[in-house]
């Protein structure tokens, strides 16, 4: 054991030295913090081997590494189940005190009341801050103590409760020299961890001044760089969210809006967590999907003979990322046309999006199928034909990523859109009147 204490101050969505409330705090209560990382085998073991987000994680980590190397301390980088990566920890340090951002999932949660209980029963407190939303789940609730499931009263409530202090800036950048490493390690690559590089690279954020003041009007278009290309960041804590939501707040209140999204879908997955497994509006677990394998499969390779949804999942595919107007209609495509169930197309998503974050992932999905909190009623039907000739006027997005797209290679289309719509009509009816 060593000698001195530490307070260990323990990353998990939050990669990031600069702005962090969590190990700000621990850098200003103690003077020797380790900084920790835990490469976590309940997640680890559900993905493959070349997973790109663990590549980028790896990637992350090294550099924040590497800069508080410079400063004379380092990353502790352990693998295995959290509580007994702790349970070592306590053998090999005199841990006064643990620090970390709050995580609201529901494995998150049931993590940390684990570890947090092994670290009471040695006399160590687990301290928790919320660095990773404006407004916390749990925090922006109607006048009687209930959660919204409208965005719109949400949002407007979220907005109600902006103060002065809402984005301040949490210094931990300049503390850094109190971190400290005992001893000294070496950082592991990234097989060292069971993992091989994808080749798949995070988009590049493209949040410039620029982009956020055109937001409005150029976001639909998928064949434009004019989204912020920032969710990546924001799932694993590259950036700041105090940040980023400060420059939404001076700048464009649409853009701001997409922040609240992400906030209000972390609401819905935290009072309703029941919405992981089934619809939010139970009533709609009766629909009769049809669950065609053969058309998911063609989906996910972006072979069904519709353009906008193939380009789409080619691009999800080939890069991890897929536009957000993409997103929604190849989800439709996917609950409504094919009358796939919805929670197909979220695995799928949540195996290759490199943003892939559950609560936002969930509740687009729900939005999308019309299942979820306020979803487009489930007679709104996107033809993906009528967004394509709206949002990719010039093919430029569709020609992008279907090279073989007007050729005898292309395959026509899986389903007659028209047939479709009614079907899918019929089966939601039919669900609803049962
Ligand atoms: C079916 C489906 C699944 C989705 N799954 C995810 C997911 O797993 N992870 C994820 O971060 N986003 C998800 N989204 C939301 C959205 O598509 C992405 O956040 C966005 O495309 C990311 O690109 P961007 O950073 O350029 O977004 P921008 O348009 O620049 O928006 C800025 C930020 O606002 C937030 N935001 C924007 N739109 C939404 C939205 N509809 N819901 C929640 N937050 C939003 C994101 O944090 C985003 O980075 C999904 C959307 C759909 C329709």
């Amino acid at each position: 054991m060593t000698p001195s204490k530490v307070a260990i101050f323990w990353f998990r969505r939050d990669l990031r030295l600069f702005d962090n409330k969590g190990l700000y705090h621990a850098l200003s209560q103690h003077d020797s913090v380790l900084p920790l990382f835990i490469f976590d085998d309940v997640i680890l073991n559900e993905l493959p081997a070349n997973d790109h987000r663990v590549e980028y994680i790896h990637a992350v980590l090294e550099g924040m590494d590497k800069k508080l190397k410079e400063l004379g301390s380092g990353l502790l980088v352990r693998k295995g189940e959290p509580w007994y990566v702790f349970n070592q920890i306590l053998q090999e340090y005199a841990v006064e005190a643990v620090y970390a951002n709050a995580d609201h999932e529901p494995y998150g949660i049931l993590r940390d009341k684990e570890v947090s209980g092994l670290l009471q029963q040695n006399g160590v407190l687990l301290h928790q801050f919320n660095d990773q939303f404006i407004m916390p789940p749990g925090s922006v609730l109607k006048p009687d103590g209930s959660p919204y499931t409208v965005f719109t009263h949400f949002s407007k409530k979220w907005k109600s409760m902006l103060s002065s202090n809402a984005f301040e800036h949490y210094p931990s950048e300049n503390l850094l020299q109190k971190c400290c490493q005992q001893p000294a390690h070496t950082f592991k690559p990234l097989q060292f961890y069971g993992f091989v590089p994808s080749g798949i690279f995070s988009p590049t954020a493209n949040l410039t001044p620029q982009v956020v003041a055109n937001y409005q009007n150029t976001r639909d278009y998928p064949a434009i760089e004019a989204t912020s290309r920032i969710s990546v960041s924001l799932r694993f804590g590259t950036l700041s969210i105090r940040q980023v939501t400060r420059m939404a707040f001076e700048a464009n209140e649409t853009f701001l809006n997409e922040l609240i999204w992400r906030e209000f879908f972390a609401s819905v997955l935290f009072h309703f967590p029941h919405v992981v497994h089934q619809s939010f509006r139970k009533e709609y677990d009766r629909i009769q999907w049809r669950n065609n394998e053969r058309e998911f499969e063609l989906w996910k390779q972006g072979m069904t003979g519709i353009p906008l949804v193939d380009a789409g999942m080619r691009q999800l595919l080939t890069t991890g990322y897929m536009h957000n107007r993409v997103r929604m209609v190849v989800a439709s495509f996917l609950a409504k046309h094919l009358l796939i169930d919805w929670r197909w197309g979220e695995e799928w998503f949540a195996e290759k999006l490199f943003d892939f974050e559950l609560s936002s992932n969930n509740g687009n999905w729900q939005w999308s199928a019309g299942t979820g909190t306020d979803a487009a009623p489930y007679f709104r039907i996107f033809n993906p034909l009528a967004q394509a000739v709206k949002f990719d006027p010039d093919a430029k997005y569709v020609q992008r990523w279907i090279p073989e797209l007007g050729t005898p290679q292309y395959p026509t289309p899986i389903v007659d859109l028209n047939a479709a719509r009614d079907r899918c009509l019929m089966a939601y009816k039919v669900a609803l009147q049962a």
